[in-house]
């Protein structure tokens, strides 16, 4: 009984065309009828090449809760929650310019948009109500 070279609790099933290793059939990937576990799968698409991995990038956190509480901000406790999302959002405009392979610049600049919309909108309403009061 093989094991699978990825999963020593898994039985393999077949091994790969490319480097004749064990593999489960969660590992194997079918290529022009020969079977590949994912690294020779990669090479075999790339005709024997290297592989250039891609330029990974992955989402800022801040700007996605930025945009989170400036859009929540808009129907209820715009007053707390639009100047937390103004600080999300510098705080993820800073990460994404120290960190090249975060996204998301175009969510904390939204974020800041609507949280000073809607602070603005927050103030004149006060200011509105003061006046109306006195
Ligand atoms: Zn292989
Ligand atoms: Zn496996």
């Amino acid at each position: 009984m093989m094991q699978c070279k990825n999963h020593v609790e898994r039985v393999a099933i077949e091994r790969c065309t490319g480097c004749a290793e064990p593999f489960c059939g969660d590992c194997l990937v079918e290529m022009h009828g020969q079977k590949y576990c994912g690294s020779c799968k990669v090479m075999a698409l790339k005709g024997g090449e290297p592989i250039v991995l891609e330029h990974r990038t992955r989402p800022s956190k801040e700007a996605d809760e930025a945009l989170k509480f400036a859009l929540i901000g808009i129907f209820c406790f715009g007053f707390i929650l639009e100047p937390v999302a103004l600080i999300k959002a510098a705080e993820a405009r800073k990460s994404i310019k120290m960190d090249p392979e975060l996204t998301g610049a175009g969510k904390a600049n939204a974020a800041t948009v609507i949280a000073v919309v809607i602070l603005t909108l927050w103030i004149l309403g006060i200011v509105a109500k003061v006046s109306k009061a006195g």
